[in-house]
């Protein structure tokens, strides 16, 4: 309970203040700021892994037990936090306090509720890992190797208790959860051998620390690999299954998205869109169907018919040796029709910083966002372009074909500009710790995948004397979008209505014309998560619904540009509650 003491206090001291019903809104505003230094500071105290891996390294060298006990403090540490927000006066904080303030309170809740409710740490073994959290002290160098290393020796004495803590705590596993436990620890078990031992080489610490640090990290070792043999054993007759069910998906979905729209509502609405993207597209597949196969009958088969032409307009994309340079090259296009159509103010004091992936990212290929933890300040943010090198020709050409001209082009917009790191810009501009730290995932793909249909909408893609995208833009776009439709209609089919995994890979091939590879890889991720995969759609109709809506109350007074930029000020907060402060003002 000492965890939680100097929190007890701090919320004494703020109901004290409130007694005298202070009507100042400057001073309410100051209490609510140390009151969430405060709390910040318990946190990374009460999670010394979750604090290392956004980069507040003051506890590195402590290893907390998953135990019963220690989630009996995490609960009270909520409580005593959701009690000391009752006693602000929610009215006389400013916006950027308000949303804190509400994402903070949900954030207590959910934990109460994954705790109590939720309960994963008895059916999923895969949620005690300490593998990767130690390959990153190891990896980041946010201090000298010396320095890293004698935390790493400290936090390593309690890796065996801690597993077998999690022996004691896993009742009834899931058969993915445990399959998922077992490749993850004994692939992770080689950071305690071999990326220790080289790490270890170039070290400066005496022959003597060296040996203690070599015997321990052997017996972590052999922890992390007894784990993973107990759950090859483990007696599991009737396993429970890894669909969440119902009650706990609505729970789940309130807390993890926080939606204006319960999920139920947000199914009927990706079935629905799906449905009227079905129908475009089979429209522009009747238009385009003479450009591209002429000598072939149309399918009566609508979703025949448009997978034989994305098929064929798929062909068209980069040479693999050129996938970089024309991701690169086309920021600067991005860059002057936001400009030319009045968008959005992109800051060109932070220009985008283009670089190859880094080698421990080798692999990925696409593209991603790398931005700097809320404690590195300094840090550059990175548009990381992976590369096709060392691909064999046959991987090659099915990647281009997925990533080709018209996809390409989409994936910029979504990436980076005006997407997540135009979003992120923004939300730097108005810095809060509460919302790099709790950021809702649904606001920030929602931004991204939102500014894909408004980019196109402005006339993104339109060939020269025109002001329409090509119809082959459109279609791909349509693609594209189904992709995170049909996520959303996959993730609640699957955890709510049994769906089979023959009817979800139907899902995925036929209606959303994946090729099979990437179809049986979003099974595998919806069997091992819950909820996420409706953040993508979820968050962009509810951006796209509120614009629409201002749209009409407004009328001639809508302004697109102001829009956009009003809806990023507020950071990473969840759409609705920018909605509320948007709607007052
Ligand atoms: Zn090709
Ligand atoms: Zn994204």
């Amino acid at each position: 309970m000492k965890k939680i003491l100097p929190f007890l206090s701090l919320f004494l001291l703020v109901a004290c203040r409130n007694d005298k019903k202070s009507t100042d809104a400057a001073g309410e505003n100051s209490r609510f700021e140390s009151y969430k230094t405060n709390f910040v500071e318990a946190l990374w105290k009460l999670n010394p892994g979750w604090a290392s891996s956004v980069g507040y390294h003051r506890y590195d060298s402590v290893l907390v037990l998953p135990t019963d006990e220690r989630r009996a403090i995490e609960v009270a540490f909520s409580k005593s936090n959701l009690d000391s927000l009752n006693k602000f006066d929610l009215n006389t904080l400013s916006d950027a306090n308000k949303t804190d303030y509400y994402m903070l309170r949900d954030f207590f809740k959910g934990n109460i509720w994954s705790i109590t409710s939720m309960r994963a740490h008895e059916w999923d073994p895969s949620s005690y890992n300490v593998c990767g959290s130690f390959a990153e002290m190891l990896n980041n160098n946010y201090d000298s190797l010396d320095v890293r290393l004698n935390n790493f020796y400290l936090r390593m004495a309690r890796v065996p208790a801690y597993y077998q803590t999690a022996r004691h705590y896993v009742k009834n596993p899931t058969l993915e959860h445990t399959e998922l436990a077992i490749s993850q620890n004994l692939g992770g078990a080689s950071v305690f051998e071999t990326d220790l031992i080289e790490a270890l080489g170039k070290s400066k610490l005496s022959a003597k620390e060296k040996e203690a640090i070599v015997k321990r990290g052997a017996e972590c070792a052999a922890a992390v690999k007894d784990y993973a043999d107990w759950l090859k054993e483990f007696k599991n007759p009737n396993p429970r299954s890894f669909r969440l069910g119902k009650e706990l998906y609505m729970k789940k979905f309130e807390y993890d998205i926080q939606s204006g729209y319960s999920a139920d509502r947000i199914f009927e609405k990706a079935l629905q869109h799906k449905k009227e993207l079905h129908l475009k597209m089979y429209e522009l597949s009747k238009t385009l169907w003479p450009k591209y196969l002429s000598q072939v009958a149309l399918p009566e088969d609508t979703l025949l018919a448009i997978k034989q032409l994305i098929d064929v307009i798929s062909l068209k994309h980069v040479a693999p040796d050129s996938f970089q340079t024309a991701i690169a090259h086309q920021i600067p296009t991005l860059i002057n029709f936001i400009a030319k159509k009045d968008l959005i103010y992109i800051d060109p004091s932070k220009p985008l910083v283009v670089r190859k992936e880094p080698a421990y990212m080798a692999g990925l290929a696409g593209a991603s966002i790398s931005s700097p933890g809320p404690y590195d300040k300094n840090g550059n943010t990175y548009y990381n372009v992976g590369s096709l090198n060392g691909w064999d020709k046959e991987r090659a050409e099915s990647y281009l074909r997925e990533y080709n001209h018209y996809i390409l082009q989409i994936l910029n917009i979504h990436e980076a500009i005006p997407g997540h790191y135009t979003q992120l810009i923004y939300s730097n501009q108005s810095p809060s710790l509460i919302k790099s730290i709790l950021g809702n995932g649904a606001m920030v793909e929602g931004w991204a995948v939102y500014t894909e249909r408004m980019m196109l909408e402005n006339g993104y893609g339109a060939p020269a004397g025109s002001t329409e995208p090509e119809p082959e833009m459109w279609l791909m776009y349509y693609k594209w979008n189904l992709r995170s439709t049909c996520n959303t209609i996959l993730d609640y089919s699957v955890h709510v209505k049994n769906m089979s995994k023959e009817d979800a890979i139907k899902l995925l091939t036929r209606e959303a014309f994946q090729q099979k590879a990437e179809a049986e890889g979003k099974w595998r991720r919806v069997s091992l998560s819950q909820v996420q995969l409706c953040s993508y759609f979820t968050g962009y109709t509810e951006i796209y619904d509120f614009r629409e809506e201002l749209k009409k109350k407004q009328g001639d007074a809508f302004k697109l540009k102001q829009f956009h930029e009003k809806f990023l000020s507020y950071g990473s907060a969840p759409v609705k509650y920018i909605k509320e402060l948007m709607i007052k003002d």
